[in-house]
């Protein structure tokens, strides 16, 4: 069952200026994306194409292997318009009845959220429309599709480098983390500024031009956002060396930080 339809208002789409969540549609090929942010994409070096592929495939493998360990409950923040598999169809794959809770902020993404609400008959999906940096609010939300005194595996997919430090990046998934029982588990990838400089200050020249902040980060800053967490294997590799159960591919290339943790 779908538990909530989204019955906000839609906020009208602002085709005037790119927005992140439309950006990274056109880079994965997507159609739900306008002139504006088409135009950011086109002078995006190439890499970043094969950087929104490689994080989605993380997500896949990641969400696949929490599933597979008996994780039947997700919050995913930073949802991104709908693009298939999404994360739900990915899990009920392997647990039919897991409940999944999306968010996001962006009004493309609550236009197109009935694909996301397409649950398995003995699952539940649902959305919310709301900023990360309310995170009180997205979990008294979730709290009425999840029941958080059971692991739940909180997905920050490629989210937390649209949020600077100074916006309180840090604390705001500290406060996500703590609301989560043990066993819990964070799952995140974030783009780096420090595994290619050169092509991580083009990304985010490019996008300021078309409007988007972005706080591109090292390893270590990147680390931090698991501090107090138990990493689960290999650690906080790159988006392509994520793997749990299939061998890796050749090397490839990766821009991505990625990793998944446990709540101790
Ligand atoms: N997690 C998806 C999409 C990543 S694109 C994936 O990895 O495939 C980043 C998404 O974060 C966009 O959909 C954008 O709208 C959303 N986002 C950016 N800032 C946000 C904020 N402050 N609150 C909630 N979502 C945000």
């Amino acid at each position: 069952m779908a538990t909530g339809t989204p019955d906000l208002p839609s906020a009208p789409i602002d085709t005037s200026q790119a927005h992140p969540a439309r950006v990274y549609d056109w880079l994965l090929g997507g159609k739900d994306n306008y002139p504006v942010d088409e135009a950011v994409g086109r002078n995006l070096p190439p890499e970043a194409h094969d950087g929104a592929r490689q994080n989605r495939a993380f997500m896949h493998r990641a969400v696949a292997w929490l599933a597979a360990q008996g994780m039947d409950q997700f919050l995913d923040i930073g949802t991104g318009i709908p693009t298939e598999p999404n994360l739900h169809q990915v899990v009920q794959r392997v647990l039919p009845a897991a409940r999944v809770v999306y968010t996001d902020n962006d009004p493309i993404v609550l236009r197109h959220a009935e694909a996301l609400l397409v649950s398995h008959p003995e699952g539940a999906t649902d959305y919310i429309q709301a900023d990360v940096r309310r995170p009180e609010e997205i979990v008294e939300h979730a709290r009425k599709v999840l029941d958080f005194s059971r692991p739940v595996a909180l997905s920050l997919i490629a989210l937390m480098h649209f949020i600077t430090d100074e916006q309180g990046a840090y604390e705001i998934v500290r406060d996500l983390v703590s609301a989560l029982p043990s066993g819990s588990h964070l799952v995140l990838s974030h783009a780096s500024s420090d595994l290619y400089p050169e092509l991580s200050d083009r990304v985010t020249d490019e996008y300021a031009k078309g409007g988007i902040r972005l706080a591109f980060r090292t390893r270590a800053e990147v680390a931090r956002f698991f501090d107090g967490l138990d990493l689960v294997e290999p650690g906080l590799v790159t988006a392509v060396e994520w793997f749990r159960s299939a061998p890796a591919p050749q090397r490839e290339d990766c821009g991505i930080y990625a990793g998944v943790a446990r709540v101790p």
